[in-house]
């Protein structure tokens, strides 16, 4: 982990860059979240994106989606891979949100952990995005970018989330994942950083290290 300071310069690097960075999945309501977080386990955001435009036309209601047919909703989703677990999962958590909580995605860690399909980083996002209820999401990108900078030295989601939780104020928990997501697909990619270019590369372990090195002539 890295000094409050250091924390507190690269939140402030984050928020000048990104300012309106927030959730690229197209969604309207709690319940098309929580299927368009399904679908991209595994998948793009532009391709779920494509995918749920039809998809939410079809299926409008969570009692649209709990009584599908799961052969047809498979059609649908195809293209975003795994799909018959997807579909599985989608049509299983639906039931569930019906049966168990009075058909409205429920707006609490325990209960949301319990849907079918949904683990902690769905289930941030949905506090987080729906219910402003702050939440760590920890996808490819922070799980990466944290690593890299130097605010964890874990693999494990969950543990990264608590190491962040840590160190990142609350009532920014949301807002400095989907920076970190805006940053990784911009600057800090999987293969090659762009440490010559980042503006927070003199808070960033991996940065700093990169600026020591030897440049090849
Ligand atoms: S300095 Fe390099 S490793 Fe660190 S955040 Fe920037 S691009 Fe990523």
């Amino acid at each position: 982990m890295i000094g409050k300071e250091r924390v507190k310069k690269i939140v402030e690097c984050l928020e000048k860059m990104y300012p309106e960075a927030a959730c690229s999945l197209d969604y309207t309501d709690p319940l098309q979240l929580m299927v368009a977080t399904q679908l991209a386990a595994q998948c793009t955001d532009a391709r779920v994106n494509i995918v749920t435009k039809d998809l939410f036309e079809k299926y409008k209601t969570v009692y649209d989606f709990a009584d599908a047919y799961q052969e047809e909703l498979e059609q649908y989703i195809r293209s975003t891979g795994f799909y018959r677990n997807k579909a599985k999962n989608i049509i299983a958590a639906c039931k569930m949100i019906i049966s168990d909580f009075g058909g409205k995605v429920p707006q609490d860690m325990e209960s949301l952990l319990k849907l079918p399909g949904v683990g902690r980083k769905t289930a941030n996002l949905l506090l987080n995005d729906c219910f402003g209820i702050p939440g760590i999401v920890v996808d490819t990108h922070a799980k990466r970018l944290s690593n890299r900078i130097g605010l964890t030295k874990n693999q494990d989601p969950e543990k990264i989330e608590y190491d962040l939780m840590k160190q990142i104020p609350r009532d920014k928990w949301g807002s400095f994942c989907h920076q970190l997501v805006y940053h990784g697909r911009a600057v800090c990619n999987a293969r090659k950083p762009l440490c010559d270019i980042c503006d927070i590369k003199e808070y960033c372990d991996y940065g700093k290290k990169a600026a020591s090195k030897p440049k090849m002539k």
